[in-house]
């Protein structure tokens, strides 16, 4: 049977945050419906602690982009 999230090559959405980029604000996290990012400890070049992609698990929805106020923090592929 076919799974949804992935594309006829079996390729699946994915998401990147470029940590550098990220504040560390939280929005993507509150608002991904599947529970892919999470809050680290690790800080990143502006001294902000960022956030992490943490499980596979990413469905392409498009959420923490559109949230995101950061331009450039988080990039979604959607094959
Ligand atoms: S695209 Fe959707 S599922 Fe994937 S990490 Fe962003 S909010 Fe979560
Ligand atoms: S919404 Fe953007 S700036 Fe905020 S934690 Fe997520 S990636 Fe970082």
């Amino acid at each position: 049977m076919k799974n949804n999230t992935n594309n006829e090559d079996g390729v699946k959405p994915s998401v990147t945050v470029h940590i550098d980029l990220c504040k560390g604000c939280g929005l993507c996290i509150i608002h991904c419906p599947k529970d892919v990012l999470q809050a680290s400890i690790q800080i990143n070049a502006l001294g902000y602690p960022t956030t992490i992609v943490a499980t596979a698990d990413c469905i392409g929805c498009g959420n923490c982009y559109l949230v995101c106020p950061e331009p450039g923090a988080i990039t979604v592929v959607r094959p």
